[in-house]
Order: structure tokens, then sequence, then C-alpha cells
């Protein structure tokens, strides 16, 4: 029964993160106006707008113009109950649930946003930086862990920013997002972070470069792969690093 409640929640909220991941860079407020069709410009019906149900039933086309619908919108609602769930299960309905279902719900936002126009938006930063103060903040008066955050937060940015400095290979948006991951992950699941980072980076853009949709000249986004890097950590994390430290001895 929980799952059922999850799954719709989390589809919802995936519903407004497309409204976020769509408005953020065409500089459109959030809450206004209501949605249309980004073609022909018609207010899309309410019974339009329920996530994935709608698509399926609209086979993925606007009602009035019959224009593609992006699958990305009902995939993000997906992944994003996936999420929920997922989180429930590792969880339960605790602190850390909600810490990174709103951490994950950000990273959604600030990736696909990179992946569609690499840029990287100072308001998504900021929700990033006040949620992750805020959960920080809480964890630190009741856990009494001051430190640990706060160099993560440090640590996670100051190797982008150095990785920057000596190669121009990152923006500095990746330093920015990074700050958040530490604030959010703490120090020891920021390496891991950071390792998985540059793993997913390294294959990512590999593959793009053989197959020849990019060159070794183009830029290619960073958010994506933090973002996904993060997700796995916040899952796998742990299990990852005391692999690794096992297979040290
Ligand atoms: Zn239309």
């Amino acid at each position: 029964m929980d799952t059922i409640f999850l799954i719709i929640y989390g589809l919802v909220i995936g519903s407004f993160l497309n409204v976020c991941i769509y408005r953020i860079p065409n500089n459109e407020p959030i809450s206004y106006p209501p949605s249309r069709c980004t073609n022909c410009g018609n207010r899309i019906k309410w019974y339009d707008l329920i996530p994935v149900l709608s698509y399926v039933n609209l086979k993925g086309r606007c009602r009035f113009c019959n224009t593609k619908i992006s699958a990305v919108y009902p995939l993000i609602e997906i992944f994003t109950a996936a999420i929920l769930v997922g989180l429930y299960y590792k969880y339960g309905i605790t602190f850390n649930f909600f810490k990174y279902a709103v951490f994950i719900c950000i990273l959604i936002v600030i990736g696909i946003i990179d992946l569609k126009t690499t840029d990287v938006y100072f308001s998504t930063i900021l929700v990033g930086l006040i949620t992750g103060v805020l959960f920080t903040s809480y964890a630190i008066f009741h856990y009494g862990i001051i430190l640990n955050y706060i160099f993560g937060a440090v640590f996670a940015a100051g190797v982008i920013a150095l990785i920057i400095i000596l190669t121009k290979g990152m923006g500095w948006g990746d330093v920015e997002i990074c700050f958040i991951c530490g604030l959010y992950l703490g120090f020891k699941l920021s390496i891991v972070m950071l390792f998985l980072t540059f793993i997913i980076g390294a294959i990512v853009g590999g593959l793009l470069i053989i197959t020849k949709r990019k060159s070794r000249k183009d830029y290619i986004p960073f958010g994506p792969f933090i973002a996904l890097a993060s997700i796995i950590t916040i899952f796998w994390g742990e299990n990852i690093m005391a692999w690794y430290f096992k297979s040290l001895m």
C-alpha cells in the first residue's frame, strides 16, 4: 500500500520537475502560466496533465496539433517514482529518506537542464544550497557531526576547481554542483561520488568520441554524470566503499 502511494507521489513530483526543467532555462515562472503546448500554444487540459497516463492516452502527441511530445517527460516521472520507492526500501520513512528525496529531485532538474542546455542555473544551485544547509544543520544539531558535511562540500568542490585550473576540462557550474553534493553526502561518500563521476564521464565521453557523436574538442556537460554518480552513491556508496577497502587488503 505504501508503495502505491509513493508511486503516485513520485509521478506527481516528477511531473513538477518536468515543469522546472522546461521553464527555468526559458526564464519563465514555475507556477504561472498554466502549461501550454510548446508547438501550437494551446492550453493543455487538466485531464491531459496526468503523469504517464496522459502521455500513453494521447500516444505521445499534442491533442490539438498532433506534435510529438518528448518521451523524456514520462520517463522523468517514472524515474522519480522509482527513486522514491527505492529510497523507501533502503531507508524507510526516515530523515535520510526526505533528505535524499529532495537531493535527488534537485539533481534531476540540474542534470537534465545541463544535458539539454549545457548550462547550470543559479536558481537551481540556490535551492540546492538552501535545502542542503537546512538538512545539514539538522544533522549537526541531532548527531553532532559538524565537519563531515563541510569537509565534503569543500573537498568535492575543491577537486573539481583544481581540475579546471589544471586542465580547463570542466566548468565552474560543476564546482557548484559538487559543493552541493558534498554538503548532502558528507566527506566519505563525496570521495565515492567523485570516483564514480570520473568513471561514468570516461565511459560515456569515450563512447561519444568512438561513435563520432562528439569530437575530443567538443564540450561534454559533466552535470549529468555528477547527478548520476550521486544517485548511485546514495544507494550503493557504502557497499562500494566496503568492497574497495576489502579488495585493498
Ligand atoms: Zn500542440
